[in-house]
């Protein structure tokens, strides 16, 4: 057996997580550049207010860049890299769900960085800004890994930059930035840390350690994804807690296996039928895992079923169906185009069974059927 990992990240998680280690701040240099989303949720949720606090004691002079939008584009993190540069930043910190974490990311690349935009996705480079990181969506892990995924016009698809140097130095995880998140949002994302956990879970990639983590990320995301199906429920603070601790797992485990069919034909969801990033995946699931449960006796995929705490791939189906509601229509040409597209992605090869063009046609079908009983 021989594996690798590289969690590079200073993680802070708790309650005050900002204020209470702000000194780890001095560190990364003189002037910040804030990157947010354009729904201005950093303000209301006061951790604009925190961070902007904490970077005046250290005398760190900063400035904000609150244009990011939902699935970040090329055009977006160009203008952020552009003022990075005006205001000579010498790192950039990221508040808000997987979108400006993201965008600060490829911002942290751009300033420091000549790349056309038809090779961003390929060239390698050997420097960027330091990136701090402050998630407040429980979903992406984006605040771990060395993903950056923007919407490429051209190719007409959601596609990643991909390298170890993005992964963020510094990480702040307080789950009170979370406590007001709209039921909505917070069920997306949470399907969306569930199915990284378990994504990487059933990969070739995975190793025994990312495995550990998997497993407890799909136990403590799969008890929460039930109690967020059940209306009465309120979420209190420990919900709230792991949640966004099930994210941070879900997020370290695919920072070494990557994601596979789930994410990639999500993509084209989002991008074509505009289906927010986790509630794609969650319409996929289920006849994602009666895909795996046909064409592999591994037992993985069952384990993964029953530590998430269903009896049975119908139990798990019918929760995530109920959490993602109905598939879009899509019309014969696009679903061509999303097999097409699902396709040439590579990561699909590492999934335990490895899907081909009829597998992929199936799959689509019983996705937007809502078919559990895809063959
Ligand atoms: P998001 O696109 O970042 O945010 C969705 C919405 O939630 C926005 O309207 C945002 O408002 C709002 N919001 C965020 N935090 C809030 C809070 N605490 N209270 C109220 N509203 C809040 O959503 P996301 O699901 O977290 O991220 C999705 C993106 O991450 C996709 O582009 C996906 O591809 C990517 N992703 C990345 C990775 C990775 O490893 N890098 C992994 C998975 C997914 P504002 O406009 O105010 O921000
Ligand atoms: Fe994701």
């Amino acid at each position: 057996m021989s594996w690798q990992s590289y969690f590079p990240t200073k993680i802070f998680f708790g309650a005050y997580a900002i204020t209470e280690n702000n000194a780890s701040l001095a560190a990364f240099g003189n002037r910040a550049l804030i990157v947010t989303g354009q729904g201005g949720s950093a303000r209301r949720t006061g951790v604009l207010d925190d961070i902007c606090q904490a970077l005046e004691q250290f005398s760190i002079k900063w400035s904000i860049f609150d244009q990011v939008e939902a699935n970040p584009s090329i055009e977006t993190v160009r203008k952020g890299a552009d003022w990075a540069r005006v205001c000579q930043a010498d790192f950039i910190i990221g508040i808000g769900g997987g979108s400006p974490l993201d965008a600060a990311k490829a911002i942290a690349i751009l300033a420091v960085n000549e790349i056309p935009d038809e090779e961003l996705f390929t060239r390698q480079f050997d420097r960027v800004l330091p990136i701090v990181a402050i998630p407040t969506t429980a979903g992406t892990g984006s605040e771990v890994t060395p993903y950056s995924i923007l919407t490429d016009p051209v190719t007409e698809a959601k596609q990643r930059i991909l390298s170890p140097l993005i992964i963020p130095q510094a990480a702040f995880l307080d789950p009170r930035y979370t406590l007001e998140l709209p039921d909505r949002i917070t069920v997306d994302t949470a399907i969306d840390a569930y199915s990284h956990a378990l994504e990487s879970y059933l990969c070739a990639k995975a190793t025994p350690f990312t495995e550990l983590l998997s497993l407890e990320g799909m136990r403590i995301l799969g008890a929460e994804l039930k109690k967020l199906s059940e209306k009465t429920q309120t979420l209190g603070w420990k919900n709230r807690e792991n949640l966004l601790y099930g994210s941070l797992l879900g997020g370290m485990a695919i920072s070494i296996t990557g994601t596979t069919i789930p994410h990639t034909l999500g993509f084209s969801l989002t991008y074509y039928k505009d289906v927010p990033h986790g509630r794609a995946n969650g319409m996929i699931m289920p006849a994602y895992m009666r895909f795996n449960d046909m064409k592999t006796s591994d037992p993985k995929v069952m384990q993964a079923i029953k530590v998430s705490g269903f009896d049975n791939i119908n139990h798990f189906s019918d929760l995530m169906f109920k959490l993602s509601g109905n598939p879009p229509y899509c019309s014969k040409e696009e679903k061509e185009i999303f097999v097409a597209r699902t396709l040439q992605a590579k990561n699909i090869q590492y999934n335990i069974a490895i899907p081909n063009r009829e597998d992929m046609e199936k799959l689509l079908e019983a996705v937007l059927t809502t078919s559990v009983t895809f063959r």
